[in-house]
């Protein structure tokens, strides 16, 4: 209730703004000292091949560690850090972090294994952005190891980024992958236009998929299309081993993320052999596991 009809309301209004506006102001401070103090880390998770279970390519995940010592998911700070200016920052701490911890990665997931980061739309269609990164990957000196994963949006905006700046990533043989497909605001037509290696079906069609004939029949669609437009599909967020019955029997998707295979995981926690944190309990190899 907005309307300001007597003192009480008024004052209560007044104390419940302030007390948002706090907490925001202690978000963003935390935000921009964790930034500043490198705080944060990267999980992995690996996309698996569901026939031979073989990793293809692993997600980099960008957690933090607030004040606290608690490690924060994305979810909670990532538009936040895209609106504060800090996101491009961000992500090439999490490009540096990987090329650091580049010997365990290969040690774990195999040297073969694309190393995908996530870019933000808003990210994407900076030009400024996107050619400091081009060029943070390509002294990597290994830039044909690295796929970017954009959202949908950021492939029909009406911007440089396909015509312009996706070119200068293939160029270096970066892989472009499409992240979250099908809860943006793209139509399936669209793709047709979309210069992509590699599609990642939402979550939102995965979960139950086996119980859902609507999302099978847009999973069918999403799968033929992409299939005629050479683009390697990846299914999100595969949780249980209904969903991937599902789609060896019904389908041709070859590659699968989610909790059923492989949790992300740290992976300083793997060379300690510290006890599993509740992220890590996922298994290294691509295994099955049991959720938890
Ligand atoms: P995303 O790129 O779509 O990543 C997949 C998200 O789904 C991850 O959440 C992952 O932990 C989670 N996930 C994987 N398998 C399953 C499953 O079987 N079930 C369920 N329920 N969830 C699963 P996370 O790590 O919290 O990341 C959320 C989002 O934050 C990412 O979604 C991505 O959009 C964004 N993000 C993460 N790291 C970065 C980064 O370095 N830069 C930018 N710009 N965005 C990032
Ligand atoms: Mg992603
Ligand atoms: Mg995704
Ligand atoms: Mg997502």
């Amino acid at each position: 209730r907005i309307k300001n009809d007597g003192k009480g309301s008024a004052a209560f209004f007044n104390s419940s703004m302030e007390r948002e506006a706090l907490a925001r102001m202690k978000i963003e401070q935390s935000l921009r000292l964790a930034i500043l103090e490198k705080r944060f880390c990267c999980a992995f998770q690996s996309k698996v091949d569901i026939r031979t279970q073989a990793v293809k390519g692993i997600e980099a995940l960008v957690r933090l560690r607030d004040d606290e010592g608690v490690i924060q998911a994305p979810g909670s700070f990532i538009d936040l850090a895209s609106e504060l200016g800090l996101i491009d920052e961000l992500t090439h701490l999490v490009l540096a972090e990987i090329v650091k911890s580049i010997d365990p990665i290969n040690d774990t997931f195999g040297a073969d294994a694309t190393i995908s980061i996530n870019v933000a739309a808003k990210q994407a269609g900076n030009p400024e952005f996107m050619r400091s990164f081009a060029q943070a990957l390509q002294d990597t000196g290994f830039p044909q190891r690295f796929m970017i994963e954009v959202t949908e949006d950021a492939f029909v905006a009406k911007n440089h980024f396909q015509a312009e700046i996706l070119p200068m990533f293939r160029k270096l043989g970066v892989g472009i992958s499409i992240d979250d497909f099908g809860i943006g605001y793209s139509s399936l037509s669209a793709l047709a236009d979309i210069t992509a290696d590699e599609i990642k079906i939402d979550r939102s069609f995965i979960t139950d998929i086996h119980k859902r004939p609507r999302s099978q029949g847009i999973l069918r669609a999403i799968e033929s299309l992409s299939e005629a437009l050479g683009m390697t599909v990846i299914a999100e967020g595969l949780e249980s081993f209904e969903e991937l019955a599902y789609l060896q029997a019904a389908t041709k998707i070859r590659y699968a993320q989610g909790y059923y295979f492989a949790r992300p995981i740290f992976l300083e926690e793997l060379k300690l052999a510290t006890p599993a944190s509740s992220e890590s309990r996922g298994s290294v190899s691509a295994r099955p596991m049991q959720q938890n």
